[in-house]
């Protein structure tokens, strides 16, 4: 049986395989101790050195990982407590649920996800735009203070910058700062900065796109604070004079980059493919896996078996198509530096990337992209912490938070492997899984 244990003594975990996230071939019959919720020694059986009157956990048979980082999500609208009459609800000036509108970005809904993530093996996420208002940078502060046990780490790029054109009241980028101007542009980071984020969003977009020599400005201003910058790429030109000005973080690997920029920069980037593969590829849909039943409701999930994959033919094939050109330019600039992160896009207004979840699916892509399932895992963790600069998270190694899961089955046998999910450690502590899934059930009316 597996224990948390409250106090703060020392607790041996001992007898897993453990993948401790470098990248670094697996530990078999491992044993490693936690104390005050970081991890102080991490070997092989029989190897560390115990502390008097420490608590022993058996884990023969699991694997343990990191705490994943899902490195791109969208927190706050979606629902999951879905009925049939709100799915008709979709009124793009009103107050439907499936919009970007300030009245679905609540703080229950926040705190919902970011127990969602925990519960999917997710200890941290970076939110990629769309939030309101100072809410999400207090509950960031909260989680780290440790109000919320069932909550992962949230870090947001708060509204995120755009042009005034592409914001689309309920639709798009609502809460966005509109920029037309280096002075908008320059002010906008700073009031992000104020309000302690760490890494903002910049959407140059299409039809206009964002003056250039305004987005350089924006990347200006936010080295100024040391903030990392994520973009989203509206073609090659502008994608490679982003990075030459220091932006990090290249949020959708749509296009190639000139192959010596990016062995110089080495930006971070995520496949961010978990939603529009499933046009073509979704068998966990079909025969639902267990973790996505435990986590959307039986009527969600008929929606989404429904729509995916799509029983457009021409959609299939398209969707297949810009998959495999996808495909070959995340080769490229694998080989050429670019250090791919786990990133799912998940939430935003839709509902068919449920948060969490997705993140499982991307792993799964990743590997259909060509990586190995131990670098799926090394990019989930290891780099997406990087990526992040969270520098006590992504690893199980001395002086790391204690942030881990246990699985029921080998991930390097079989990526999806992921999914089975035995328990979720935060701090040290087990996070209360079997309550947050009683209280979705209840919300769904199951039980
Ligand atoms: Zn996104």
């Amino acid at each position: 049986m597996l224990l948390s244990l409250a106090c703060n003594g020392a607790t041996l975990y001992e007898g897993a395989r453990l993948i401790t996230g470098d990248g670094s071939a697996p530990i078999e019959d491992a044993a490693f101790i936690v104390s005050d919720g970081k991890f102080t020694q991490v070997g092989n059986r029989g190897a560390l050195s115990l502390p008097a009157d420490i608590q022993r956990v058996n884990l023969a048979g699991k694997t343990v990982i990191p705490g994943l980082i899902d490195t791109h999500t969208h927190i706050g609208y979606d629902r999951y407590s879905y009925i049939d009459s709100d799915w008709t609800r979709n009124d793009p000036t009103g107050r439907g649920f499936f919009n970007f509108g300030a009245h679905n970005f609540t703080r229950d809904n926040i705190l919902d996800h970011l127990s969602r993530l925990a519960y999917a093996g997710i200890v941290a996420t970076w939110s990629a735009g769309y939030e309101f208002g100072e809410v999400p940078h207090q509950i960031r502060d909260e989680v780290l203070a440790g109000q919320h046990p069932n909550a992962a780490r949230y870090y947001s790029a708060g509204p995120g910058i755009t042009t005034k054109q592409a914001i689309v009241p309920y639709l798009a980028r609502q809460s966005a700062f509109g920029v037309s101007s280096e002075a908008e542009a320059r002010a906008a980071v700073q009031r992000l900065a104020s309000w302690n984020v760490k890494q903002i969003k910049m959407w140059p977009h299409y039809n206009p796109t964002m003056p250039m020599n305004v987005s350089l400005a924006l990347i200006d201003e936010a080295k100024k604070y040391d903030l990392r910058v994520g973009f989203h790429p509206v073609n090659q030109s502008d994608s490679e004079a982003y990075i030459r000005a220091g932006a990090d973080i290249y949020l959708h690997p749509i296009y190639p980059i000139d192959s010596d920029l990016v062995k110089e920069r080495r930006p971070f980037s995520a496949l961010t493919s978990s939603g529009y593969r499933m046009a073509f590829f979704a068998p966990y849909l079909h025969s639902p896996d267990p973790l996505l039943a435990d986590m959307i409701s039986p009527f969600h999930l008929k929606k989404l078996q429904g729509k995916f994959p799509s029983t457009n033919s021409e959609e299939r094939i398209q969707s297949k198509a810009q998959w495999d050109a996808q495909v070959s330019t995340i080769r490229d600039l694998r080989a050429n530096g670019v250090r791919f992160a786990l990133g799912s896009d998940a939430g935003g207004a839709g509902r068919d990337k449920p948060v969490g979840w997705s993140a499982h699916v991307d792993m799964e892509n990743m590997v259909a992209a060509g990586f190995t399932p131990n670098e799926v895992i090394t990019a989930a963790t290891q780099t997406s912490a990087q990526s992040l600069r969270l520098d006590d998270l992504g690893g199980i190694a001395p002086g790391k938070e204690a942030a881990f899961v246990v699985l029921d089955a080998n991930p390097l046998d079989d990526i999806t492997n992921t999914r089975k999910i035995s328990q979720v450690f935060i701090r040290g502590k087990a996070i209360d899984r079997d309550g947050l899934k009683a209280n979705w059930r209840k919300s769904w009316g199951s039980e």
